[in-house]
This record gives C-alpha cells, structure tokens and sequence, in this order.
C-alpha cells in the first residue's frame, strides 16, 4: 500500500543523521520542514519533501489531507504497567488524605493490592481489561509502548501477565515491547522473606519467562523499601544469561543507589529520578543508558519532579514516559506528559518532543525504527490542528489539537 500525506504546515521531528538518542545541546534541536508532503510505503516513511515537488496524487492508494497542520513522529511510551486488573481508586482517598506511598503498601494495598486482583482475574479478563487501555493510548497518540509485568508477583501470574502483553502485541497496529518486572515488589507469600524471594526471581521466574520468550528486559524496583543494589544487581546478572537487558525504577523515594548499579550492568535506562544527586549525573556520563522521567507520577503523587535541566545541562540526555499504571499514573496520555516536561520540568518544546519520541524510542531499543521523521523508520505519526508553533502543543495542552493519528500508514 502506497500513502500520500499532503497539505502539511510543517513536518517536524526529521531526522537524517542516524542518530539514536538526543543529548545535551541537540535535545534543544528538531529538524522541520514548512509546506511539506510525505510518502509512506508498506507502513514505512518512504520520502517527503516541499509541497511543489510533491508526485501526481494518483500514484497512490490513499491520501490523508494533513489540512495544514504539524505531522510529528508519534509518541512513544517507554515505561507503562497497562496490564493490570480493576482499578485503585479505592486508595485514591487515602492519597487525597495524605497517606504516602509507602503507607499505603504498609497497610497492605499498592502492589500487592493489584496482585491480589490480578490473581483473582481470568487471563481473558486481563487481556480484556488492558487491550482497551492500549487503544485508549492508540487514541492519544502513542505509537510505541513498553509494558511490564509485576503485578503477579509469583511465577504463574507474572508469565500470565507477559502472556496477556504477547497477545496485545499480536492484536494491535503499534510497536509494543515486554517487560519482565518480577522484582516489583516481594510477593505475598514471602514477606518477610526477600532474600527467597530474590532466588525465585532469579533461578525459576526469570529462565520460566526465558523460555517462552515473554520478555526483552528485566526491571528491577530498586529503591526504598524495595529491592537493595545488591538484590538488583543478583537480578540483572541472573537476566543477562537470558539476554535481557535491564531497565530499573531508581530514585523515586530515595537515593537509592539504582541509577549507578544500573549503568554498571548496562541498563537500557533508568526511570523515575525524581530523587537524585549530581553523583547520578556523572555516572550516566559516557554510557549507554538513558535516564528516564516520567512526570505523570510527580504529577499524581505530589512528589518532585525529575531534575531533567540539569542532566541536559551535563551533555545527557532525558526521555519522558507516562508510568501508566492505576497506584501512581492513571494515565497513559503522552501529549500530557510532554505538557508537564514544559510546565514542570522547564524543557523547551523541542526538548520535550525529542524526550517523549526519539530518546523513549531509545529507552525502548527501537530508536532505528521509531522516534522521528525518518526514512525507513515506520509510518506511526500524528497530524495535529494549524498551529503558529510546536509550542502550542504543550502550551494548550488540554485542547483536542490531535487530529489525526496515523499507525503504520493507515488513519486509526
Ligand atoms: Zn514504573
């Protein structure tokens, strides 16, 4: 199938240069093109360029009108917990009466509270339940999303978990990638008990998930209250047998030393960072590892957010993810987060685009496929309302200015 987008204002988002990942300086940079056109072929970029060099419209199967407003590189998602059964809304009164999120796993809700639902819930259930929270996301713009497990918390109901993610790969248009967060929190049966619990991650849930070819990374909930440097790096390593890389939660109640375990172990990236010292910053200097943000949680919980100026500042670069997840994120709504990067971060527009597309598709390992306006990447694109500026997006970011969202060439 052949598709041609025409009457666009500007095409923003290009990228030529084979660049991965945006850092420091050039996460400030987003190539355009006014009075544009773009070709797609077989769900791929195939070319663009000025609208007076635009090819004879009949060559092709489709035309989408873009009504001359911006197309831009879809979002991508680079940490979401979508699958999961119910809802927490339950909890949502004990936050709005001030109890912490540590409280509120000390009195036995938060995670365990979802693996309880989750265990209770038919596999069909789940998959029915989170499949719609994909689409809802679809909707919204989001081309790419990473999904992990960790709502199971024993070796059944986590390999139910990324069975649910493998068949929400197979049954929707966009990129999706797995997960495997056993280490999310300590299972029920062994309070008390982490060590085990560590062992179980490492010698049977982790070669069981292996073995089906459920999951691409490993997470580990390194923090405060949660899993120690140690238990995280047993869990990484015992991962690594397996070919799957890490992406850790660090930093979000303490300084908890994950950021630099997980840069010694070649972690993908490191995500939440609302607590971190310039010791953070130098660590991630010279790796391969993209610190990871995700405002949705600073937003919802009323915690600080990530210091994502001052990474850029020290030549790296920030990705923002939604953390779409029912204790600390309910919601997946990337425009939104951009909005928050610009309001609450203090990112330019620019920066916030490169953060929630190219450096998330990064986080995700799929920045040569996805993540900008590339030729040969896949067609996941959203055509917005005639804007003055990119600035408009986060700037009136609660008006419907997404107007057409577009998955691998076809107009959902
Ligand atoms: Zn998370």
């Amino acid at each position: 199938m052949r598709h041609l987008v025409k009457n666009i204002g500007t095409l923003a988002g290009i990228l030529e240069d084979g660049s991965l990942r945006k850092e420091g300086t050039a996460m400030d940079a987003v190539g355009t093109l006014e009075n544009a056109y773009l070709t797609i072929e077989d769900g791929k970029i195939a070319g663009y360029g000025p609208s007076e060099e635009m090819p004879d419209e009949n060559a092709f199967d489709t035309v989408i009108d873009a009504g001359r407003g911006f197309v831009l590189p879809s979002f991508c998602d680079s940490h979401s917990h979508v699958v999961y059964a119910g809802s927490r809304d339950g909890e949502f009164l004990d936050k709005i009466n001030g109890l912490s999120y540590e409280e509120i796993a000390r009195r036995g809700g938060g995670i365990l509270n979802s693996a309880d639902l989750l265990h209770n819930t038919s596999e069909d259930e789940l998959y029915r339940q989170s499949v719609e929270r994909v689409r809802e996301v679809m909707r919204m713009g989001t081309g790419a999303l990473e999904i992990k497990s960790g709502y199971g918390l024993t070796t059944e109901d986590e390999l139910k978990m990324l069975r649910v993610i493998r068949r929400i790969k197979e049954n929707v248009p966009i990129i999706i990638k797995a997960t495997f967060l056993g280490a999310h929190d300590v299972g029920r049966a062994y309070r008390g008990r982490q060590a085990e619990y560590v062992r179980l991650v490492c010698s049977e849930m982790i070669p069981a998930v292996a073995a089906e070819g459920l999951a691409e990374f490993v997470d580990v909930f390194c923090d405060q209250g949660f899993f120690t440097t140690e238990e995280t790096a047993a869990i990484m390593e015992a991962g690594a047998k397996y070919g799957l890389r890490p992406k850790i939660h660090a930093n979000e109640l303490a300084v908890s030393g994950g950021v630099q375990v997980g840069v010694s172990h070649n972690a993908l990236s490191v995500d939440h960072l609302e607590r971190t010292t310039q010791a953070e910053i130098e660590s991630l200097k010279g790796s391969g590892t993209m610190p990871t943000m995700l405002p949705g949680a600073s937003f919802f919980l009323g915690m600080p957010y990530g210091a994502a100026k001052d990474y850029i500042k020290a030549g790296l670069g920030v990705a923002l993810a939604s953390d779409y997840n029912p204790g600390s994120s309910p919601s997946g709504n990337m425009r939104f987060v951009m909005a928050l990067g610009c309001i609450k971060m203090k990112l330019t527009p620019n920066q916030a685009l490169n953060a929630c597309t190219l450096n998330t598709a990064y986080a995700m390992g799929i920045s040569d496929m996805a993540g900008s306006v590339t030729k040969g990447k896949i067609a996941n694109l959203l055509v917005t309302a005639p804007m003055n500026s990119l600035a408009f997006l986060p700037y009136s970011y609660q008006t419907p200015l997404i107007r057409k969202v577009i998955v691998k060439g076809d107009v959902l």
